[in-house]
């Protein structure tokens, strides 16, 4: 077998793993990363892409530890997106620049003290009728709109900018699958053979960034914790024609949005609005045609004055991967614990992968300073990305 040594092995092709390569590298790390599928992974494809500043978590009037910890995120992001923060995000597509609350007409008055709040005042601004998005400004909206703080990014754009420079350093290897971990001993550092290549790997440190995926990669690396959680979404997508675009929470009685809107572009041009929030995590139990059906009494409840022109609908179901909490809550922050070579990381956000990048830079050993000659992992095709649930719609 070949032997190859790394200083750093990187499991797994979503935003985590793809934001801490690019940090590692620069930081003079000889890393490599393995993703099973596609660049892009299970959720990062999937997700909103919203940068959170952590606004959400503060709907039930307290400054709560999650809304701390993502409060310096936007500004992050703002920076790599301008070519001057910790990576260059210059060709990551930003799809809205501000992301926005809304509340319907009967609800504004609990709005107006809540809005008045010490937690949300430094996070929200009040939008005047004219400045408000064209959604806002159409005849028959009644209610309040506030902004935040908060991108919303293109996802695929952003998964093609972190992978583009470092196509060299990629491999389409599932690290579970035909692959034998020896750990360390007294004669031997750690090596992971790949049965499949016919290569040694003597990855100095591990870093486990691959979602779902741990449950297989667990069993793999010995590890028995730290556990991992799966908090389940039913999506709803609807794509129609000369639609508003909409990147806004609507805000209800409870602690959490009544629903969550960021609008994309399907490849034949079509507006796809991308439904989050309550609607999702309610329609967990049901079929796909309930959520429709729900999804689309939710629009005429929440936005009564618009019609969507020729709409088409469909729903995808898919999991967050988080460490695992007592009683199933939303984490607070990036997640990152060592046992021994091994790192195990969540994001929990793709929001919080700077603050994730951050941790794990903290934990591993120095960079050693050497190459390797990775050519006996060389593939004749790049990785693919991962394809979106709106492209075809
Ligand atoms: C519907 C939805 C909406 C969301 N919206 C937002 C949002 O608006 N803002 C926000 O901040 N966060 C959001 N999130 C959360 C965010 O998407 C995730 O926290 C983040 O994308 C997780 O990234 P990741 O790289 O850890 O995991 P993933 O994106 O799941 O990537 C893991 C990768 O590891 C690979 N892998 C797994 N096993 C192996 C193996 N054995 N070998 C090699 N590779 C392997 C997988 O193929 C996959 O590509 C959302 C999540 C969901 C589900």
């Amino acid at each position: 077998m070949k032997q190859i040594e790394v200083d750093v092995l990187i499991v797994g092709g979503g935003v985590a793993g793809l934001w801490c390569l690019n940090r590692l590298v620069q930081e003079g790390y000889n890393a490599i990363l393995f993703e099973k599928r596609a660049l892009g992974g299970a959720q990062t494809c999937l997700s909103q892409g919203i940068i959170h500043g952590g606004a959400k978590y503060t709907l039930n009037g307290m400054l709560s530890g999650a809304a701390s910890a993502i409060g310096d995120m936007p500004s992050r992001w703002r920076n790599c997106l301008q070519g001057t923060g910790d990576i260059d995000l210059r060709d990551t597509r930003l799809l809205s620049d501000a992301h926005y609350l809304w509340s319907n007409g009967s609800l504004s008055q609990r709005m107006t003290g809540f809005f008045a709040s010490k937690a949300m005042r430094s996070r929200t601004q009040k939008v005047s009728a004219d400045e408000r998005p064209a959604i806002f400004r159409a005849p028959g909206f009644r209610g309040q709109v506030y902004r935040l703080d908060e991108l919303v990014l293109d996802t695929p754009s952003l998964v093609r900018n972190l992978s583009a420079p470092h196509q060299d350093r990629i491999f389409q290897i599932d690290a579970a699958d035909d692959t034998t971990f020896h750990p360390e001993t007294a004669t031997a550092p750690a090596r992971l053979e790949l049965n499949r290549q016919g290569v040694t790997l003597m990855p100095k440190q591990v870093l486990l960034t691959a979602g779902e995926g741990y449950a297989d990669l667990a069993k793999t690396f010995g590890l028995q914790e730290p556990e991992m959680q799966l908090r389940p979404l039913h999506m709803a997508l609807v794509s129609h024609q000369d639609g508003f675009d909409l990147f806004a929470h609507c805000i209800g009685a409870s602690a959490k949005p009544l629903l969550t809107v960021t609008t994309h572009r399907a490849a034949s041009g079509r507006h796809v609005w991308y439904l989050g929030g309550e609607l999702a995590e309610s329609g967990v139990d049901m079929t796909s045609e309930e959520v429709i059906e729900r999804g689309q009494s939710t629009l005429r409840q929440l936005l009564p004055w618009i019609t969507l022109k020729s709409p088409q609908w469909r729903t995808v179901r898919v999991n967050r991967a988080e460490p695992k909490q007592s009683g199933g809550v939303r984490p607070d922050t990036a997640f990152v614990e060592r046992r021994g070579p091994i790192l195990v990381t969540w994001p929990t956000k793709l929001a919080l992968s700077p603050n994730l990048a951050d941790r794990v830079l903290e934990q591993l050993d120095p960079p050693s300073g050497t190459h390797s000659d990775l050519s006996a992992l060389q593939a004749s095709q790049p990785v693919p990305l991962t394809a979106t649930a709106w492209e075809d719609m």
